[in-house]
């Protein structure tokens, strides 16, 4: 027994036994080269279970199951029975969510007793069972001479690669998975290797739910391997990546080899703006837990936080003793508000960034180091650590840390505010708190950013478009956009005049 399996209550049936394998074409297969890669518990460094490392040969077997999957009875299904097969996962993926999000928790330390009542994945899955029966094209009235009738149809884009990171595993499967089964399209999906076993058991429930065999794809393996075979190969159709900019380059270079079609949910460096009419108390701890939530590894982290000068220090503060209150811990501990970052290389990061910070002239208002205290000593565990005098143009202002880590900074005026908030190159999230209405509508029509929140932060629904402005990528995840991404458009035209007008 390992120090994982004695450590923790109940552990999935699903992380005993052998090494974990590659689902293709229906059945679950060894890495063609046989390499494995271990997965790590963020909460004591031990290895739970080890992963097939699959290279561009796996890659190369997925992409021709799912290509025949696309081309075979599947492409058939009505848009019911692919409704009905989605519900049939949802409800699977309900039964199941205690294990699903216990291999989150295991793999990248999220705490488990919150994770676990998550709904948002069988809300996902019940909005693309939705999807599956009312996207259609339109009849478009035309003035071309003649009797000539106009329409579209919207049909599946094809194979998708789908290639996700590691913060929200369970959630990111599904939201690249789900509209790949509402539309008709096949995946391949590559999950990120520090948190792949959730994605791997959403397979097994694919098979259970009836979806056939090649439809649903999961390559395990490393982003320079697997994932870069992903992005070239020359029979995919359709790229799905979240993840970082630095590697959204990459696949935006990888792709162009057949202009595959794209989306990119990439980083963030959200500003979140408070001013002194706002309800503070709710501005406070929606600041702190905006930034603090799943160890701040969270794209659309409120991570650049400005007060109005007046309200500055009482602001400050206020963050400063929610983080310093936080119960930090292994995810699998009930109490946990707070679990790690997810492996040694993050927690170097996020500690090297405070390091900068400080070199630069932050001041540590709290937090700022490693904690070890009892029942984390051998974890990657931060304090989660708010930093003042800071500039918004250093790199700790900057630069996208993804840890527990906000920077504030004061301002005066709303025009001063609005030109801080824009000044960074990313654009994926925002948020203002005011009582005043003319002002949050103002600074929502002048943040460039894909999201604008106005006296909250975090809510997602999945009929509501989410993605990114300037670096923070392209293209939209949930809501009907996110649908349109996965659908060609096809114009018919036909001549019901055989007689010249
Ligand atoms: P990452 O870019 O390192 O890895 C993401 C995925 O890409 C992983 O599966 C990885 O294996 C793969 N990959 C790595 N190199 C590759 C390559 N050359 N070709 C193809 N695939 C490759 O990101 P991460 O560290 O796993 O996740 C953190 C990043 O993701 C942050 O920047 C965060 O902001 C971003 N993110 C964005 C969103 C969003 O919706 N906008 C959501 C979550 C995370």
């Amino acid at each position: 027994m390992t120090a994982a399996e004695s450590s923790v209550p109940g552990l999935p049936a699903f992380l005993k036994g052998a090494a974990k394998r590659l689902l293709v074409g229906g059945g679950w297969v060894e890495a063609a080269q046989g390499r494995t890669l271990s997965t790590v518990n963020p909460a004591d460094g031990e290895t739970l279970t080890e992963l097939a490392a699959g290279s561009a040969t796996d890659i190369d077997t997925a992409v021709a199951a799912a290509r025949a999957a696309f081309e075979g009875p599947w492409s058939r299904w009505k848009p019911f029975a692919r409704q009905r097969a989605i519900i049939r996962l949802a409800e699977l993926v309900e039964q199941n969510y205690d294990e699903l999000s216990m291999l989150d928790t295991l793999e990248m330390g999220v705490p488990w007793s919150r994770w676990r009542h998550s709904g948002r994945a069988v809300a996902l899955l019940h909005w693309y069972a939705a999807q599956a029966v009312t996207m259609h094209g339109e009849t478009i009235p035309n003035s071309a001479p003649g009797a000539l009738l106009s329409w579209t149809l919207r049909e599946p884009v094809g194979v998708v690669g789908a290639i996700t990171p590691w913060n929200g595993p369970i959630s990111a499967a599904i939201w690249k998975i789900g509209p790949v089964l509402a539309t008709g399209c096949t995946v391949v999906l590559k999950p990120s290797e520090e948190s792949s076993l959730s994605a791997l058991r959403l397979g097994e429930l694919c098979l259970e739910a009836g979806i056939p065999d090649g439809v649903v794809n999961i390559v395990t393996g490393t982003g320079p391997e697997a994932g870069a075979a992903l992005a070239a190969h020359p029979d995919v159709d359709k790229i799905t990546f979240t993840g970082s900019f630095e590697t959204g380059q990459d696949i935006v270079r990888a792709s162009a080899r057949n202009m595959k079609r794209l989306t990119l949910e990439l980083g963030g460096k959200s500003p979140n703006i408070v001013f002194a009419d706002a309800d503070l108390d709710a501005a406070i701890a929606g600041s702190a837990m905006a930034v603090f939530a799943n160890t701040g590894q969270v794209c659309y982290a409120a991570t650049r936080l400005f007060v109005e000068q007046s309200v500055y220090d009482k602001v400050v503060q206020g963050v400063a003793d929610f983080a310093a209150n936080l119960r930090i811990g292994p995810g699998i501990k009930p109490d946990t508000e707070m679990g790690p970052l997810v492996s040694q290389r993050q927690l170097d990061r996020v500690l090297g960034y405070i390091a900068i910070g400080e070199q630069e002239g932050a001041h540590v208002a709290t937090g700022g180091g490693r904690l070890t205290t009892a029942g984390c000593e051998r974890g990657y565990f931060v304090e989660p650590t708010v930093l003042t005098n800071v500039n918004n143009s250093s790199r700790i202002a900057q630069e996208e840390i993804f840890g527990p880590v906000v920077v504030a900074m004061p301002f005066t005026e709303l025009s001063e505010v609005a030109r801080l908030a824009n000044a960074t190159r990313f654009g994926l999230a925002s948020a203002v708190w005011t009582n005043d209405i003319g002002r949050a509508h103002t600074l929502a029509g002048m943040i460039r950013a894909g999201t604008v929140w106005l006296n909250t932060y975090r809510m997602m629904d999945p009929a509501v478009p989410f993605g990114g402005y300037k670096h923070s990528g392209y293209g939209r995840e949930s809501g009907s956009e996110q649908m349109a991404e996965y659908l060609q458009t096809k114009t018919v035209w036909l001549n019901t005049d055989k007689h010249e007008r």
